[in-house]
């Protein structure tokens, strides 16, 4: 397989595909730059070797072109400083124009190409209303046949093709995967990002140190359950937390008062613990819990047993036992994956046990452990209380981490190195 590092850029156009999909403000401002940051390593690279850029991202949902308000033209001032070079514009992803602007490309230079979901060939997916599903079918099947000429207009302005984009390698989409065909195994590559996101998956799922803990925490086990179902047949422990707590806390007899719970999912919570048991996994459950009489920060609280919540009280958090339990299990591991808090972390008064856990994965990580934090609201707490630089790897890919955990082939992996 071509790697980033082996290959020489020097007179090459390289098409990147990255993840500049970031949050703006009313007046377009960038409110974070992180993904544009975790790209720059790639295009950097490419540049100092005295090769040019085509960069190439989605932004936001458009639902027409053009759809001004999901421009990318907003970033390329940020872009250009960070770059260090004068970047250029294309106001359309397609069309001679922009072909001209990337044959003309010289070397050292960049050109960022507009937003690519402004077509919907991008995705593959028709757009707009259909009467009947007969229509809807028509019409995905002609946008996926104008799908492969949009691609190879894609392809047609590079000579080698870089996936920096891990957010969007769950996508099979035309610049994130279907590209890829047309270029052959020594001109196509993952950028530093994307290769350190999958090595870090890699390492807890095929690589794994043991003993491998697993923290699933969050609100709901119907959003996880994929999840949980693979990593049990992975995982050395367990460790349920946050509101899916107490879907397993009431299937198993406990009352949890005005708790969160998913009274479809009581049936399923029994047979994912017998199915721990079976495949000899140690599932670990909260024995004690933070309540509050409303859901608030400043609602009264108290501690109680998980399995005896007064009706008018709900758990916001793990209690002091359970913080303990869930350390120890954590300080003793080699491989931990941490997906989701353990309460309601973003009111501060229920942030206890979701610190307790994220403290105790930095220190198994200073004794020699690999840490994995991924999923939207667990980076979130490693941020809030500034644990970042004290675990192994923050995914930035949601959906595409998940996707991975749940045991799924990635299309935008795949596409680069087959499996
Ligand atoms: P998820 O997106 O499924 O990872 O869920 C994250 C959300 O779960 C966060 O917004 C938390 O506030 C919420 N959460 C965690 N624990 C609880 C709880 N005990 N009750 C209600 N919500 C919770």
């Amino acid at each position: 397989m071509q790697t980033i590092d082996k290959f020489n850029f020097s007179g090459k156009k390289a098409f990147v595909r990255v993840d500049f999909n970031v949050p703006v403000d009313e007046n377009f401002q960038i409110t974070d730059d992180t993904r544009i940051r975790a790209a720059l390593p790639t295009l950097k690279k490419i540049l100092a070797d005295g090769g040019s850029l085509i960069i190439a991202s989605h932004m936001g949902r458009p639902k027409k072109n053009p759809d001004t308000k999901f421009s990318l033209k907003v970033i390329v001032p940020h872009v250009s400083k960070l770059l260090g070079v004068n970047l250029k514009f294309a106001s359309d992803c397609m069309g001679a124009e922009t072909a001209a602007l990337a044959s003309s490309l010289k070397a050292g230079e960049a050109l960022l190409l507009e937003n690519l979901r402004f077509y919907a060939e991008e995705e593959g997916k028709p757009r707009g209303e259909f009467a009947t599903d007969e229509e809807k079918a028509e019409a995905k099947k002609a946008v996926k046949e104008s799908q492969k000429k949009f691609t190879a207009t894609l392809a047609s302005y590079a000579d080698c093709y870089v996936n920096d984009a891990f957010g969007t390698a769950h996508r099979a989409h035309a610049s994130t995967a279907l590209i890829a065909k047309h270029f052959d195994e020594s001109n196509k590559m993952f950028g530093y990002l994307m290769e350190k996101e999958v090595n870090a998956v890699e390492k807890i799922m095929k690589d794994t140190a043991r003993p491998f803990t697993a923290i699933m925490g969050g609100s709901k086990v119907s959003s996880k359950i994929e999840i949980i179902e693979n990593l049990l047949t992975k995982v050395d422990n367990l460790i349920i937390a946050g509101g899916m707590t107490y879907t397993f806390t009431k299937a198993l007899g406990g009352k949890i008062g005005n708790s969160i719970c998913e009274d479809d999912k009581l049936d399923l919570a029994l047979e994912l613990l017998d199915k721990a048991k079976k495949n000899g996994v140690n599932m670990v459950l909260a024995v004690d819990a933070k309540i509050a009489d409303n859901f608030s920060n400043d609602a009264n609280t108290s501690f109680v047993k998980v399995d005896a919540i007064p009706d008018g009280w709900e758990g916001l958090d793990i209690g002091p036992e359970t913080e303990k339990i869930f350390s120890d299990v954590i300080k003793n591991s080699k491989t931990i994956l941490w997906n989701g808090p353990t309460g309601v972390f973003e009111f501060d008064n229920f942030t206890s046990g979701s610190r307790a856990v994220g403290n105790a994965i930095v220190e198994a990580t200073k004794n020699g452990a690999f840490s994995l934090v991924g999923g939207g609201d667990s980076v979130a707490c490693v941020n809030k209380f500034g644990l970042f630089d004290g675990v192994s790897y923050v995914s930035t890919g949601g959906g595409a981490l998940l996707e991975a955990i749940e045991g799924r082939v990635l299309p935008g992996i795949e596409a680069i190195r087959g499996y």
